[in-house]
């Protein structure tokens, strides 16, 4: 028996105490009192730590498990190619000296050129961790843009549509967050709109096409009446997988906008890994871009650190690399011709599975859909609906969401999708508005936990290890 079997065989035991308790170490007394007296570690051998975390990914449900029409958060498929590319990087310390990342700082350098042409923007800083940070950082340049100008601008536009990082944005910004109501087409209204403009307003957040799924086709008029008052336009890049190839934010008037690239740009999101959400930014707002940034000058690449008007440094170093770099490799695989043809298969897809849907469930909002829709389920629970299609091997779409819509089922089946896949949720979500309604209150049964408790899985999470047979 070779060493290897041997160690196979035998539990593995950790061997860690922490050095104060084999060593006396002088500790002041308030300290003394939280010192770890013993490090509860599960004791287990190397089999059963590999059936845990194998268990733990079959309990789990992911885009490669099955269709996932979680809607608004674009859950493609992630090609491994960007997989595969990635980890390479991260064989580099961030503190290495430029001389020596030259390969990294050419592809993000050409990940920023790509997102200038996407988005039509001046400059890009591929900083920010998620939209959510891009938001934030968006708000802050603006912040500091109009403090420079000596204009004291404290409020910030946001239609009832938005996602809920808009307003939360904009506060942690220092800014208040107004909601302006929609009209009865689901799109920004603009009476209210006018009337909300003032002075007092910094800046704008729109989607477009917004969360019903719905392009705002009176932008050229809220661009107009929004830069007439010398406001910003902010543009929610978050759904920009309807758009690619066919029209620019920067076209419609935006002056800053983020882009998710674990949702348009295929990285993974969710717990498959970090996101990133870079900003863009046209005209005097890229004088406020956070350092450094990354320069070519005469084929070297440099990262520029004297930017005097930048509101500073957003993450460390340049962001997250490993969704930059897939994001880049999924850019260039498909070119500016594949990425339109991606926007077109997602419009197509959501519609042609509206269609298919609207004929059991009701479609709010008739407005012609882009690449998602929602449904109101009136006559069952949208949360029922939701987890009668765990049961059926799907992820829920996204419930409860825009606000304004009653029982909401928020769909975006993404161009991945085959007609046969959809075709397929279609049936099954007939299937549960039709069955016995009690049965779908009793959902999901096939799943390796049942109906949580909502409010307890809050307030007492269970988060520890656990032998399977204690779990249940
Ligand atoms: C996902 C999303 C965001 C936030 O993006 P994160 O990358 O999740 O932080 C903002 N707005 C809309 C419309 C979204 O769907």
């Amino acid at each position: 028996m070779n060493h290897r079997q041997a160690k196979w065989e035998e539990p593995l035991i950790i061997e860690y105490l922490p050095k104060s308790e084999t060593e006396d170490v002088d500790l002041p007394i308030e300290l003394q009192e939280i010192k770890r007296k013993k490090l509860e570690i599960p004791d287990l051998s190397e089999l059963q730590i590999a059936r845990h975390f194998t268990r733990l990914s079959q309990m789990n449900f992911g885009v490669e498990s099955g269709f996932y029409p979680l809607g608004s958060c674009t859950m493609k498929y992630n090609p491994k190619l960007g997989e595969e590319l990635s980890p390479l990087i991260s064989k580099q310390h961030p503190l290495q000296n430029e001389s020596t990342v030259q390969g990294t700082l050419q592809i993000l350098y050409e990940l920023e050129l790509m997102l200038r042409e996407i988005g039509e923007m001046d400059r890009v800083s591929l900083q920010p961790a998620a939209g959510a940070q891009g938001e934030l950082l968006a708000m802050l340049m603006i912040r500091k843009y109009f403090a420079d100008k000596g204009e004291d601008r404290r409020i910030v536009l946001i239609p009832d549509t938005a996602h809920g990082t808009n307003p939360a944005s904009a506060t942690m910004a220092g800014f208040e967050a107004l909601t302006v109501p929609s009209n009865e087409r689901g799109c920004m209204d603009l009476e209210p709109l006018e009337q909300s403009l003032s002075e007092d307003v910094a800046a704008l957040m729109l989607t477009n096409p917004n969360t019903l799924g719905v392009f705002e086709d009176e932008i050229t008029k809220i661009e107009e009446i929004v830069h007439d008052q010398g406001a910003a336009l902010y543009y929610d890049g978050a759904n920009l997988n309807a758009l690619m190839g066919w029209i620019k934010p920067g076209d419609m008037g935006f002056d800053l906008m983020h882009f998710n690239l674990h949702k348009t740009f295929s990285t993974p999101h969710g717990g498959g890994g970090p996101g990133s959400g870079p900003v863009g930014a046209r005209g005097e707002f890229v004088n406020y871009l956070p350092v450094p940034l990354i320069e070519c000058d005469d084929g070297i690449y440099k990262l520029n650190y004297d930017v005097p008007k930048s509101i500073g440094k957003m993450k460390l170093f340049y962001g997250n690399v490993a969704p930059l770099i897939k994001a880049y490799v999924y850019i260039k695989c498909l070119g500016s011709e594949g990425l339109e043809e991606v926007s077109s298969q997602a419009v197509l897809n959501s519609n042609y599975l509206k269609e298919k849907v609207k004929k059991y469930l009701d479609v709010p909002y008739k407005e012609l859909k882009k690449h998602e829709f929602v449904v109101s389920s009136t006559e069952k629970k949208a949360r029922d609906v939701a987890k009668a299609l765990l049961d059926r091997g799907y992820s829920a779409p996204t419930t409860y969401f825009p606000l304004i819509v009653d029982e909401a089922l928020m769909i975006e089946p993404t161009e991945s999708e085959s007609k046969e896949e959809l075709d397929e949720f279609a049936r099954a979500l007939k299937e549960i508005v039709e069955e016995e309604e009690e049965k779908t209150k009793k959902a999901p049964q096939n799943t390796s936990v049942k109906r949580v408790d909502e409010v307890m899985a809050a307030r007492k999470p269970v988060l520890t290890w656990r032998m399977a047979d204690q779990s249940k």
